[in-house]
């Protein structure tokens, strides 16, 4: 039999197990402290069940670990973390500090299947779904590195799904890992803290909001359908419209803006009229618009705008009542997730500001 890793499994799961071997259910709230506050390696660490529960529950499961394999430090204090899984495959976590946040950078997926034509992560393809207790995990081993002496999430203030992977295309583990990441006796992230991006499954979109009110940032890039599709085969499958109607059902926006992450490329989705499609496209939806301008890669073709033409383009945004936002630079010495990084801390940022209407 297959041992299952406890990290991953949610507090209903560890019940049921438990009342298998005659185990009362507080039995289960006990485990879910060790596991995420106190953040033990070891069944025996934890102390305050039997002998024999414990050897009972070694019976059915472990506790997983990923293993730090490097670690990047950035001139900006950005620091990027290499794990490697059980199965020798290897994931990137980054934790990026800024202002009075710790914001971590978790990823879902080994590879990506979206293929996304700008993003190394998406041509470099797919390798396998990663697990709750991977995914939560990120997060467990990242606050045991940078402060060993705290509890639980330590200092780290939020979380963004915007590693590598789309985290709506491994649906049922990522929203173990959400709920996972919430419990109140455990890594105590609330909606708020938490943001998932994704380029676009509208049907999951649907689905996270009836289960969850994490913050929602949607990677957009292209107010027309032809170049959007172009950019991101995912918008052939589901369109502009679809996606917008998706967002419509999110039920976070009644609280907070949905984020539209647009990366800026030159020539491409840089002119006033795509501005003006964009105004457009969002129409009285309350979103936060943030512009990334494109992160350059020797790999790739697309380029970035210069300056002037940046300005111009936030200048009609604004000018048309939208709120917007530009990044600079986060952790770009050490490559870090290829440019996500901008998007990742401006996500937070409109994850936290109150709603204006
Ligand atoms: N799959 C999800 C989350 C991971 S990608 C999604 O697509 O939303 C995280 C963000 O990084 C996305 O907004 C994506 O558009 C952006 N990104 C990818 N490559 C980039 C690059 N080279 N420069 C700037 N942003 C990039
Ligand atoms: Fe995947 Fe997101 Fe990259 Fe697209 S941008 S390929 S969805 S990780």
């Amino acid at each position: 039999m297959n041992k299952l890793n406890l990290k991953g499994m949610k507090r209903q799961e560890l019940v049921e197990r438990l009342a298998g071997i005659g185990k009362e259910r507080y039995r289960a709230d006990q485990i879910i402290r060790w596991l995420y506050l106190q953040r033990v390696r070891n069944i025996d660490e934890m102390s305050n069940l039997s002998r024999l529960c414990r050897k009972h529950l070694q019976d059915f499961s472990y506790i997983g670990q990923i293993e730090l394999v490097k670690e990047e430090l950035s001139q900006d204090g950005t620091r990027k973390f290499l794990f490697r899984l059980e199965d020798e495959h290897t994931i990137e976590t980054v934790l990026i500090a800024e202002k009075s946040r710790l914001t971590l950078c978790i990823s879902t997926q080994v590879g990506c299947r979206m293929g996304c034509r700008f993003c190394l992560t998406g041509r470099s393809g797919f390798e396998r779904q990663l697990s709750a207790a991977e995914i939560v995990d990120q997060v467990i081993q990242v606050a045991e590195i940078v402060a060993p002496e705290s509890q639980g999430r330590g200092a780290i203030s939020n979380i963004v799904m915007m590693g590598m992977g789309e985290p709506l295309d491994n649906f049922t583990e990522v929203v173990k890992a959400l709920e996972i990441l919430m419990y109140d006796d455990g890594l105590q992230f609330s909606n708020r803290r938490l943001t998932l991006s994704t380029c676009g499954l509208a049907p999951e979109i649907i689905e996270l909001g009836k289960l969850t009110h994490v913050s929602l940032a949607i990677s957009l890039n292209a107010a027309d359908d032809t170049l959007r599709s172009e950019l991101m085969p995912v918008n052939r499958r589901y369109n502009l419209d679809e996606l917008l109607a998706a967002c419509r059902t999110y039920p976070a926006t009644n609280q907070r803006r949905i984020t539209f992450e647009y990366i800026l490329f030159a020539g491409l989705n840089d002119s006033l009229e795509d501005a003006g499609r964009l105004v457009e496209l969002v129409g009285n939806l309350p979103v936060k618009i943030n512009l990334i301008p494109f992160n350059e890669h020797p790999e790739l073709s697309f380029k970035r705008p210069d300056h002037q033409r940046i300005v111009d383009f936030v200048n009609f945004l604004q000018q048309h009542k939208l709120m917007v936002m530009t990044r600079r630079s986060k952790g770009a010495d050490i490559s870090a997730a290829c440019g996500q990084l901008r998007a990742a801390e401006a996500a937070v940022e409109a994850a936290q500001e109150p709603a204006i209407s």
